[in-house]
């Protein structure tokens, strides 16, 4: 396949996998932020081409397994109004709330929809103007745009049936909530190139310095995430903690200014709970005054709703590259893809998901 084979190539792949060995002299962890990192990482076996000295450890980059447990529980609480339309990207129809997901709902004959694009959504409201759509705003930086564009459109064109149940996240809170932590073991970072794509890398050059980590955003193919490597690799050795751009084909520093300002007028940065790890300031976003009316926890009285994580689940210290998922007791037994017991498994992004697909049980 053209533009996506030259990014495969085991001859390329080798060669970065020596050039890597003859980079370390020392242990390192280095941290892919990205879910879609982590699974070309275990899928084509990246690690198991670096030298044993250097370790991967997999990030918070899954926008599926960071929902925290009581969004899902909003999400079946409002998808149950029988008036409601509730629209949805198709991998959250399976994370498990406390003890029913929304594929359940639908099942029992709630109105749950998978859409492709959140401005499917807008058009089910306006095509059914008795009823009541929301839909599920989930995502980091990279999904903030297109939901933007639903509430600027559904706010332009008077959609007052339209609503939003938003959830999103911030990836450089995230990093300093990794590297601020007691347990932390990362030294570098791959950052995830399509968020990059969309908010440049000006943000990151403050946490480069203060934490003296090395940050390179990086693609997503296997010969993108070996050079990344390589670079923080090179970086690390060096005793330099800057921002660098594997990803240049996609990547500019200062990123997609359009798509910033549609997501300025429309969200806001706000405190967000993450799943498994809990709250940390200023790391999602919410949506503006301005916007309020299209709020669906206001709209349908479910602010108040709360929800502890199972106990039994680490995906938590999971996406903190703090536990691999095998280490996890339910892994694989009690905790598969057919039966998840939490995000991480359900998500095609998800680490206990990869580790489950390609069989990986070490490493
Ligand atoms: S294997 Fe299942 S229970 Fe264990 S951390 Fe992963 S999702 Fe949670």
């Amino acid at each position: 396949m053209k533009f996506v084979d030259e990014y495969r190539t085991e001859q390329e792949a080798r060669r970065y996998s020596d050039a890597i060995r003859a980079l370390v002299t020392k242990s390192w962890t280095i941290m892919e932020v990205c879910g879609g990192q982590t699974h070309s990482i275990v899928k084509f076996g990246i690690d198991e081409l670096l030298p044993p000295s250097l370790t991967l450890v997999h990030g918070p980059g899954c926008p599926v397994c960071v929902t925290p447990l009581e969004l899902i529980e909003k999400a079946i609480e409002i998808a149950s109004i029988p008036n409601v339309i509730f629209c949805s990207f198709g991998d959250m129809l399976r994370v498990p709330g406390i003890s029913r997901d929304l594929l359940t709902v639908k099942a029992a004959g709630g109105d749950v929809r998978i859409v492709y694009s959140p401005l499917d959504a807008v058009k089910i409201a306006r095509d059914n103007p008795q009823r009541e759509v929301v839909f599920f705003a989930v995502g980091f930086e990279t999904t903030a745009p297109a939901n933007a564009m639903a509430a600027f459109q559904a706010r332009q064109q008077g959609v007052a049936n339209f609503s939003m149940l938003v959830s999103h996240v911030l990836v450089p809170p995230a990093m300093e909530a990794v590297l601020s932590s007691p347990e932390n073991r990362v030294q570098g970072f791959l950052a995830a190139g399509h968020v990059c794509a969309i908010m440049g890398y000006t943000e990151y050059e403050p946490i480069a310095l203060k934490y003296r980590v090395p940050i390179v955003v990086t693609g997503f193919e296997p010969l993108d995430i070996l050079q990344g490597i390589a670079m923080c690799v090179r970086q690390l050795e060096q005793g330099r903690a800057e921002v660098e751009n594997q990803y240049a084909r996609s990547v500019r520093r200062e990123g997609n200014l359009t798509a910033q300002k549609l997501i300025r007028e429309v969200f806001r940065v706000v405190p967000r709970k993450w799943r498994g790890v809990g709250e940390i300031a200023q790391s999602g976003l919410g949506l503006q005054e301005a916007y309020a009316a299209f709020d669906a926890e206001t709209r349908f009285g479910v602010a108040h709703l709360t929800a502890d994580e199972p106990a039994e689940c680490i995906s938590g210290l999971i996406l903190q590259g703090i536990k691999k998922p095998f280490e996890c007791p339910a892994f694989g037994e009690r905790c598969t893809p057919e039966h998840p017991l939490g995000a991480t498994m359900v998500s095609s992004e998800g680490a206990c998901a990869a580790y489950y697909h390609y069989r990986r049980r070490q490493k």
